[in-house]
């Protein structure tokens, strides 16, 4: 299955390569020097996952114009890309004031049904318009950072990896920030964790009233296996508050902490998490945040209750469909971004830093609580690799680029003292699968019966004829795909 998904997506990959103009110069590696390794093309490498560039790349030698020429290949794929996406996005602009203006002619002597035509017209405008603009600022950009950063890992991991390897041997690694993982849960990450729990729970009143969370999921046991994944985390952590952990009735793919050990984990995720190592890591990412208390540094720059405004400003015009909130609308609709992000953007802001320190730490929390390290870099590649991930953007988006994520994380991992029969998969863990997939069945078709355009002022209009982008749809098929007119899509 996940075999067959990497060639989906090298197939739309090489579409993408091929039938970009500018990327029509394949370029072509140098074999390498290795003999067992019979090297591919250099683009091709850009469609493995992290985890197989970690072993694969210190094998393989690229020369230095290949690389400048995939690089630049990208580029221009990229900026191509976007620019088509701009293009429509601008047409459509035009194409909404030029309704605009119709109906302005027509003025109080316009009939109902002409009028009627051109709200329906202006209405899917805006949709179009909404998603051509997410596409070109978000979905592409985020594809292409993620082939970047495989080219970079591609060039640059063999002489990380020997020098991560270096400091094993002589012993430095135990020299580095938070090098002291035999004292987890005896150290001190950062002072006055428990000045947090108010904070925490004022945070969580507040959502709350302001509409901002989403239901909690009411299947017990699910909570109970979330809950039990996390306790063990936590005991074996540098937390010295208690944990409150909620699963949310919520599709995003995401997972975020609020001050004081209040760890909430969206239904997304557990759909898309294949075992209990990698919900372990994402968790144990969480737990950090909370042991270094990043929230109540960040909260320091804004007044909370400034924050609360912020996203209770976002929150209202999803709800209300206000046309300023169309294009947010739309993101949330496609996964794009979800409350949780909001939640981390607007309450929790991002620090690169910090994002790295509790990948840091989330590893070590991991490793101490008996789990497989690599549950944590596992999901981010799948995540990053996977058909359609466009889905789980909110999850990279709240998060730093990704080569120094992952080859920080790699190294982390390299310095974890060796540990037999680290727990990857579990009874448990398969059993909340099972009793996941009834309410997520249950949540989609609630979702699908709901009327879908909260936004939709004008009723009875047929909705566009074609969307620019489907849900689930690979962004490469988007670039590959021939231009097509904007023009005439709408009738
Ligand atoms: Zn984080």
């Amino acid at each position: 299955m996940k075999e067959l998904c990497r060639k989906c997506i090298a197939v739309g990959l090489s579409l993408l390569l091929v039938l970009l103009p500018e990327i029509s110069t394949q370029a072509q590696a140098q074999l390498s020097t290795a003999p067992q390794v019979s090297q591919l093309p250099l683009h091709d490498y850009l469609q493995k996952s992290y985890l197989d560039l970690f072993t694969l790349a210190p094998k393989l030698t690229f020369n230095a114009s290949d690389v400048e020429k995939e690089r630049q290949a990208l580029k221009s794929g990229e900026n191509s890309c976007k620019s088509r996406f701009k293009d429509h996005a601008k047409l459509y602009e035009k194409q909404i004031d030029a309704a605009r203006a119709d109906l302005k002619r027509g003025g109080a002597q316009l009939a109902d049904q002409p009028r009627h035509e051109l709200h329906c017209r202006i209405q899917n405008l805006e949709l179009l318009h909404s998603e051509a603009d997410v596409l070109s600022s978000q979905a592409i950009p985020n594809a292409y950072d993620n082939l970047n950063a495989k080219l970079d890992l591609l060039v640059r991991w063999p002489e990380q990896y020997g020098r991560i390897q270096a400091a094993i041997d002589d012993g430095s690694y135990h020299n580095r920030r938070w090098g002291d993982v035999k004292d987890i849960g005896f150290r001190e990450i950062a002072a006055g964790q428990r000045d947090d729990i108010k904070r925490g729970k004022d945070a969580v009143t507040e959502l709350k009233a302001a509409g901002l969370l989403p239901p909690e999921l009411e299947n017990k046991a699910i909570q109970q296996y979330v809950k039990s994944v996390a306790d063990r985390v936590a005991q074996h952590s540098d937390l010295k508050v208690p944990l409150h952990i909620t699963v949310l009735q919520s599709k995003e793919i995401n997972a975020f902490a609020l001050p004081g050990g209040y760890l909430y984990v969206e239904r997304g995720l557990l759909e898309e998490a294949d075992d209990e190592a990698q919900l372990a890591g994402v968790i144990a990412h969480e737990i950090a945040h909370d042991t270094a208390r990043h929230s109540a540094k960040l909260m320091k720059r804004a007044s909370i209750a400034s924050l609360f405004y912020q996203a209770a400003q976002v929150a209202a015009m999803v709800l209300t469909g206000g046309v300023a909130g169309i294009g947010l609308y739309y993101a949330l609709q496609y996964g794009f971004y979800g409350l949780g992000m909001v939640l981390s953007l607007k309450l929790l802001g991002v620090s690169r830093d910090y994002e790295l320190e509790a990948d840091q730490l989330g590893i070590q929390y991991a490793w101490n609580s008996g789990y497989d390290t690599s549950g944590f870099t596992r999901f981010f590649d799948k995540m990053a690799t996977k058909v359609g991930y466009v889905n789980g953007v909110s999850w990279f988006r709240t998060h730093p680029p990704f080569y120094q994520r992952m080859v920080d994380a790699q190294r982390e991992i390299m310095f974890m003292p060796k540990k037999e029969g680290g727990t990857v998969q579990t009874p448990e863990f398969l059993e909340m699968k099972k009793n996941l997939a009834p309410v997520t069945a249950e949540a989609e078709k609630e979702e699908a019966d709901k009327p879908s355009l909260l936004l939709t002022k004008e009723e009875g209009c047929a909705p566009p004829k074609k969307l620019e982008y489907k849900p689930g749809q690979p962004i490469e098929q988007l670039c590959s795909a021939e231009p097509r007119s904007v023009e005439g899509t709408i009738k």
